[in-house]
């Protein structure tokens, strides 16, 4: 979606002119006869800051509706409730670990089954699907290690059976990809992420194909409750007007930095899906619009936890902190953090090593980034081993 799109998406007020969008800082609409409102009755069924943030993100990802909430999982949370008791999920393996608590301890203990297949080998979405199956569940890129899945393919899969497919489009944004157009059903974020985009709110969204579709999830919206207030839905359109020219820096700063890791001495793997040696760049970058995010993972030749320590305490710019996507660089070591609860065996089934370090670069300039990175890489030890060598 262009630059000028997006701005303009964001309407100014038409009571007031306001070029802002005005904070609604109500609870309750005062109604001229009982059931005679202006479109309005209570917060919680419907606020005029969040219609706004709704329709515009419906809009960026070329949906028919916009629903937001608390947190990206609440927004999960109820496309989940779209299911009954018998139902099954196929998801992807290295799913966002929240997601995954929430489909084992709170969706399997009510009679949902979830299945997790590695989807970037699209056979195995088409050997796992059944009559049961009702939601195919991907995120592309996946964190930590940015696997691509081709969302095109496998909506055929999931249409084929009769179920709709989610894709959790965090990671690429509504910049790089437009998952409705590729012919999901459904698009959640992490409004958290890169939307809000300056690491001050958490928020959820959820965008829908159809209008049977959007009337569901306003149903469930509204019965279950779980909405974002109206101060962060002001923050979150904010943080929308300048998404195109932030991802787009973030993503030509993550890719110079992904360039100079796979070349540096100290590293043994780079997960990059912009590199051509990335598993699937081709997919990627068909899918992507060429954007590949601020998100770069790499593993150290020393593939200890020590040595991903002494690198992750050692930047000056990357800050140590769960999330991503925000203006500022993080940088987190998701075996000790975002991936703690996995147990290591599985973990490094899916390729999360001892070593493994998750930078979501900001945007900042990039030599800057490029400088903070090389000089916490001396402080690891097999480095000096190596520049001895030399
Ligand atoms: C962070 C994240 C979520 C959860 O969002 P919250 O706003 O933290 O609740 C879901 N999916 C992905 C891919 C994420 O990165």
């Amino acid at each position: 979606m262009s630059a000028t799109k997006i701005i303009h998406s964001v309407p100014s007020d038409p009571l007031t002119g306001s070029i802002s969008v005005p904070v609604y800082q109500t609870s309750t609409f005062i109604q001229e006869a009982p059931g005679v409102n202006k479109g309005y009755d209570y917060a919680r069924t419907n606020n005029p800051t969040r219609k706004v943030l709704e329709d515009v993100v419906a809009q960026l990802e070329e949906g028919h509706s916009g629903f937001a909430f608390a947190t990206g999982l609440a927004a999960i949370d109820a496309v989940l409730k779209l299911l009954s008791a018998g139902d099954e999920i196929i998801a992807v393996d290295d799913i966002y670990g929240g997601a995954y608590r929430l489909f084992t301890h709170v969706y399997e203990k009510l009679g949902i089954d979830v299945n997790y297949v590695d989807t970037t080998d699209v056979s195995n979405v088409a050997n796992a699907v059944s009559k049961r199956t009702k939601i195919i569940w991907i995120e592309s890129p996946t964190n930590p290690t940015l696997k691509v899945s081709d969302i095109q393919k496998i909506a055929i899969i999931a249409h084929s059976v009769g179920a709709l497919l989610v894709v959790d489009n965090t990671f690429a944004s509504p910049i790089a990809q437009q998952p409705i157009k590729l012919g999901a059903d459904i698009v959640i974020h992490s409004g958290t992420k890169y939307i809000g985009g300056h690491s001050d709110l958490v928020a959820g969204l959820v965008v829908t194909k159809t209008a049977e579709l959007a009337e569901k999830l306003k149903f469930i919206q509204n019965a279950s409750g779980g909405v974002l207030g109206p101060w962060d839905c002001f923050l979150t359109i904010r943080g929308i007007e300048t998404l195109e020219l932030r991802f787009k820096k973030q993503s030509e700063n993550a890719f110079a930095v992904a360039a100079f890791l796979k070349q540096h001495p100290a590293i043994d793997e780079v997960f990059y899906p912009g590199l051509s040696s990335h598993k699937n760049h081709d997919v990627a970058k068909r899918q992507q619009n060429e954007l590949y995010g601020g998100i770069v993972s790499f593993a150290l030749k020393e593939d200890t936890e020590a040595a991903a320590n002494s690198f992750v305490t050692s930047t000056e710019y990357f800050k140590l902190a769960e999330s991503l996507g925000g203006i500022k660089s993080l940088l987190c070591h998701p075996p000790q953090m975002t991936h703690a609860s996995i147990p290591r065996e599985k973990r490094l089934q899916s390729g999360i090593r001892d070593s493994l370090v998750r930078l979501s670069c900001g945007i900042e300039d990039v030599q800057d980034l490029i400088y903070d990175v090389s000089q916490a890489l001396n402080t690891v030890s097999s480095l000096k081993e190596v520049l001895v060598k030399v």
